[in-house]
């Protein structure tokens, strides 16, 4: 029987929380009386959790697996599971445990009542550190700016889509890959679930500053031009100033008077560094059609379990 629900769980390193995970959310699916399956995908873990899937899978027809060859990151495992998922609803949520698996029924609710995306919205965040919230904090406020209110502010990947959003995701081929942004481009019916996140049950955070960054970079450059649009206003600034400053030295020269030379180090060193800085900008978003047009697949599938049927 086809799944009504499919639920997408990407897993890196997560031996220590995984059983709990799939005991909560195989209890609050079941609660729910309709046909469902939990979609696991290993992304490259180095620890025990292939070892706990497969265990998982062997007693549970519903725990589907599938294991990438290496590992690709978050946005790309849930990709994944988008493409594996054969439900009418699709339920994406980490397995950590940060998003309650209980308000699944909730978004199903809102999903029967004709709503096509039901996002979580994180009224309320426990265990992180403050640096974490404040750069959070900070991240959303920018990016909502630049994608002029498009992406909604405190909203992670955690949501219920409807098959019809699934496949419009799955149709946009590009490899920087910002799924909330995605989403919200996508459009649809979609309505807000607010939630308190709670704190990882267990185990650590797989997000060092590192992978942050390049989540920030991809929802920044993969959804606003406006970076390009920066740089040529510097341009244009930079280019009102030097004529200015041409002006004033005539006049100087006019009136016999000459100045050192300090100011031009200092200028020149302002111009050449937002020049870099421009072309970095340019950079990455030649990074990113690079990526593109070489067309390598998202991810490279190792091994899938209970995926026959
Ligand atoms: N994750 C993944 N690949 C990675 C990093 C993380 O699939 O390279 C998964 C991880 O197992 C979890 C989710 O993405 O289910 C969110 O990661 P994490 O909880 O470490 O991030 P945080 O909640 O601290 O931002
Ligand atoms: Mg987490």
């Amino acid at each position: 029987m086809d799944p009504v629900f499919s639920i997408i769980v990407p897993c890196y390193n997560e031996e220590a929380v995984i059983r709990e995970t799939h005991r909560r959310l195989s209890g609050v699916m079941q609660t729910m009386g309709a046909p469902y399956e939990i979609l696991y995908v290993n992304d490259g873990s180095r620890d025990h959790t292939a070892q706990l899937l497969r265990e998982i899978a062997a007693d549970d027809r519903a725990a589907k697996v599938i294991s990438f060859a290496g590992n690709r990151g978050h946005q790309i495992a849930v990709s994944a599971g988008l493409d594996y998922a054969r439900g009418d609803a699709i339920v994406i949520i980490d397995a950590d445990l940060q998003d309650p698996p209980e308000l699944i029924p909730q978004m199903a609710e809102y999903w029967k009542n004709g709503f096509q995306v039901v996002y979580g919205k994180r009224a309320h965040r426990a265990g992180e550190s403050a640096f974490k919230l404040w750069t959070a904090e900070a991240y959303y406020r920018v990016i909502s700016k630049l994608t002029d209110g498009m992406i909604p502010r405190d909203t992670g990947d955690f949501r219920l889509v409807d098959r019809q959003v699934a496949d419009t995701i799955r149709a946009m081929p590009e490899h920087a890959r910002f799924l909330r942004g995605m989403f919200a481009w996508a459009g649809f019916k979609q309505t807000p679930l607010e939630y308190d996140r709670e704190a990882r049950f267990a185990g650590e955070t797989h997000y060092p500053l590192r992978k942050m960054l390049k989540l920030a970079a991809d929802g920044v450059f993969s959804f606003s031009m406006k970076p390009l649009k920066a740089a040529a206003w510097l341009g244009v600034f930079w280019g009102a100033a030097g004529a200015l400053g041409l002006l004033i030295l005539l006049i100087l020269l006019l009136f016999n008077v000459s100045g050192g030379l300090w100011w031009l180090g200092c200028l020149m060193m302002l111009l050449a560094g937002t020049v870099l800085a421009c072309l970095g900008i340019m950079g990455e978003y030649i990074a990113r059609i690079f990526d593109d047009v070489r067309g390598r697949p998202l991810y490279v599938v190792a091994q899938t379990l209970n995926m026959d049927d």
